[in-house]
């Protein structure tokens, strides 16, 4: 549109210097006669001008060239060298009848119009280039680099240095840094005591509620949620399914996990309002019963922290836990896509035990993944289990025959005659590996 405007002021003028020198036709009157005739000797105009802002040494070189015909020799095609023509030599330029410098090449005898085969030479750092790469890049509704050069082209024009300069005009581009622009990073607040304090792992927990999975019992299918713990300290998980949405079914959730990984200090919990599927039965499960959750926490020494997050673009304040639901779900796609979609209840029960297990074994950090020298990476697994996937021999002296014991079904087991207790040494290297792993890797994630 800037493009065109240029090409009527270049026409208004023209008129207007007519108009004053006859008297006989008025400005709006010059511009209703417009042509598209007009408007291409007007483009014609502007494209010399700029060319001869730009190109003198070049137009110059390149008529002495066509007037001595091949007969250059060698100092000449130095001294053109030197005067800047070899800029764009290897566009094969010439000046074409309307004294216009074009990209040569050996186009010109395929189809398609002549703008295109060959196409005008403007500079990169110059105003109209400016704007003729604006009016394209408008024309392709602000695409990249590639859709607007071939724009350029196919109107009949080549910039020099094209990519980059394009480039440099799109970056500036208003409306696509509105549409597509980076979003900005907002500086994080310090992390909460509960994520940097080096506790027992779930001493600091949160929970949330994920689901439903659908499972079949006879032939009715119930749903069943997954309940996600997960330790703010070490991000290890541990998920218990919950048969309904109620009150007891919760607590009883919550009573296996206290059996399993003791004592909680202090448990988080968002109103699990992230799933929109199971939005309302989440909301009444979470809001209805919470005193008599709260004292049945408070009874086990738990505080519980509850987040009254309604507003839906506040789960970022649970990311936490957010994200390793995520993970989970992730984990069990895969999961249940390889073990099929019926599953019962037993099935289900297993599947986000062994779903827990894999987000466990994710690496705490990836900064020395790849390094041979450095030690294993710190995983949740770590430091539940204090064992990693390759089973250690137990410490002290053991018959081979005692490590393992045949049972029933032709599954092994740990033999738990001599291997009651992990040996001092053991311990205190796994304990070692773990606390210089954390000073190292533990990351505000
Ligand atoms: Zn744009």
């Amino acid at each position: 549109m800037r493009l065109k405007a240029h090409l009527r002021r270049r026409c208004r003028e023209r008129g207007l210097s007519k108009s004053s020198t006859t008297g006989k036709t008025s400005f709006h009157g010059e511009l209703q006669k417009l042509t598209t005739k007009e408007l291409n000797k007007a483009q014609c105009e502007i494209l010399k001008t700029v060319q001869r802002d730009a190109f003198s040494n070049e137009l110059t070189a390149i008529q002495n060239q066509s007037g001595k015909g091949s007969e250059m020799n060698a100092n000449k095609r130095h001294r053109r060298k030197q005067q800047g023509y070899s800029r764009f030599h290897r566009l094969d330029p010439f000046i074409d009848a309307d004294g216009i410098l074009r990209v040569g090449g050996r186009l010109s005898c395929a189809e398609g119009s002549y703008e295109s085969k060959h196409p005008a030479i403007i500079p990169q750092d110059h105003h109209i280039t400016e704007l003729i790469i604006r009016h394209c890049h408008i024309q392709t509704a602000h695409q990249g680099r590639g859709m607007t050069i071939n724009q350029l082209r196919s109107s009949g024009f080549w910039v020099l240095s094209g990519s980059s300069t394009v480039s440099r005009l799109i970056r500036k581009c208003v409306t696509c840094r509105r549409l597509r622009g980076e979003s900005q990073w907002q500086k994080m607040s310090n992390l909460p005591k509960d994520r940097v304090e080096p506790t027992p792992p779930f001493t600091y927990s949160c929970m949330d509620v994920f689901g439903p999975w659908v499972i079949k019992e006879g032939r009715k299918e119930l749903k069943r949620y997954g309940l996600l713990f997960s330790c703010m300290a070490s991000r290890a998980v541990h998920i218990e399914t919950l048969n309904s949405m109620t009150t007891d079914s919760f607590i009883n959730a919550l009573r296996r996990f206290l059996s399993i990984r003791g004592p909680v200090r202090q448990l988080r919990s968002d109103r699990g309002t992230n799933f929109i599927g199971a939005e309302a039965e989440l909301r009444e499960g979470s809001n209805t019963h919470q005193d008599k959750i709260q004292e049945f926490l408070l009874r086990n020494d738990c505080d519980y922290i509850h987040f009254k997050f309604n507003v839906p673009s506040a789960s970022h304040m649970g990311g936490v836990w957010e994200r390793q639901i995520r993970s989970i779900r992730r984990v069990l796609e895969t999961l249940l896509y390889e073990a099929g979609q019926q599953l019962d209840d037993e099935s289900l029960r297993t599947l986000m035990n062994e779903a827990a297990a894999i987000v466990n074994s994710r690496p705490l950090t990836v900064d020395n993944l790849n390094d041979p020298t450095h030690p294993e990476p710190l995983t949740p697994n770590h430091l539940l289990t204090m064992k990693t996937n390759v089973l250690l021999p137990p410490p002290g002296h053991f018959q081979r025959e005692d490590l393992y014991s045949r049972k029933d079904g032709g599954e092994f087991s740990i033999s738990l005659t001599n291997s009651g207790s992990v040996g001092s040494e053991s311990f205190s290297r796994v304990f070692n590996h773990v606390r210089n792993g954390l000073a190292h890797s533990v990351k505000p994630v």
